[in-house]
């Protein structure tokens, strides 16, 4: 084990010969395990990917993953500090768990998860009530209690902030009464798929993990070894593998590891 030990120059020839701050290295087999780029300042690097490139293999480019949104400053007023439970999509994928308004935009369990599927430009769609059909109970509750404002009852399923907030930005606050069947229906609607475009993300800064790296298509999957380079391997989150919360990035490194280890 050598610890912070700077590679200042990697070669193949019979073997791989590497350069470093602590003296040349030489090996047959050669594992690459320096994971993604998130969180910069904890000393992540994209070497494995300039590794990929010098050798000739496809990778894809690096993005920011499990990371909370940025909208633009005033975005929903002063609501940081809500969290409610919302199922949120993006691109196809669907998570529910808790979200979290920031100062900044939008994070919390939920929100991590769809930035994962998330690309510059793509917008997301939040259901505030992912229980309910929101225009039915709606209708339901305009025949049961017409007098009621739209707030006031949106106050008995979200945090009150927040339905004072959407019936400011959003909706027309009134009586239920004076609602139009259609109006009704729009609303409901939003409340079950509240379309959001995030300006952006948090970035590698606070990325818990990033999509991209080394292509799979280059490697075998039964040892990580690359197909084109021989006593070549790449593992963990190096690899365009990306985990979900809950553990399974940690467990694709290890498992990766393991796998490698069995070969090299
Ligand atoms: C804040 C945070 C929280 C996370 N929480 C979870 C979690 O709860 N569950 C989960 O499953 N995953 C979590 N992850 C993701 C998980 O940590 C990574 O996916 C996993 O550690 C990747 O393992 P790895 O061995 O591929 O790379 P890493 O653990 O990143 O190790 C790579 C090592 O290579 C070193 N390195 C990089 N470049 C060079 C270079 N040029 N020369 C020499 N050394 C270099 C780095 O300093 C680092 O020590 C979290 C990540 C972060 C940032």
């Amino acid at each position: 084990l050598c610890y912070d030990c700077e590679i200042l120059a990697l070669d193949r020839q019979a073997g791989f010969t590497l350069q470093t701050r602590q003296g040349d290295f030489s090996c047959d087999s050669l594992v690459i395990a320096t994971g993604g780029p998130s969180i910069p300042r904890m000393g992540s690097t994209d070497f494995g990917v300039q590794v990929a490139k010098r050798f000739g293999l496809k990778s894809i480019p690096f993005r920011p993953a499990l990371v909370p949104f940025t909208f633009p400053t005033g975005f929903l007023g002063d609501l940081a500090g809500i969290s409610l439970e919302a199922e949120v999509s993006c691109n196809g994928a669907v998570f529910r768990e808790q979200l979290l308004i920031t100062h900044r935009g939008l994070s919390g369990p939920v929100i991590l998860q769809a930035s994962s599927y998330w690309s510059k430009g793509d917008a997301i769609s939040i259901d505030l009530l992912p229980s309910l059909d929101a225009a039915d109970w709606l209708r339901a509750e305009q025949g049961a209690r017409p007098n009621i404002w739209l707030k006031t009852l949106l106050s008995e399923k979200l945090p009150r902030r927040l339905a004072q907030a959407l019936c400011e930005q959003l909706f027309d606050d009134g009586p239920l009464q004076q609602f139009q069947q259609k109006r009704l229906q729009e609303t409901g609607a939003t409340l079950n798929a509240w379309r959001l475009v995030p300006s952006g993300t948090e970035g590698m800064r606070t990325a818990e993990v990033a999509t991209g790296g080394v292509d799979t298509n280059e490697l075998s999957s039964r040892t990580l070894a690359s197909r084109k380079v021989p006593g070549l391997y790449f593992i963990g989150e190096t690899v365009d593998v990306t985990g979900h919360l809950g553990g399974y990035s940690f467990q694709w490194a290890w498992a990766s590891g393991w796998c490698a280890g069995q070969f090299v």
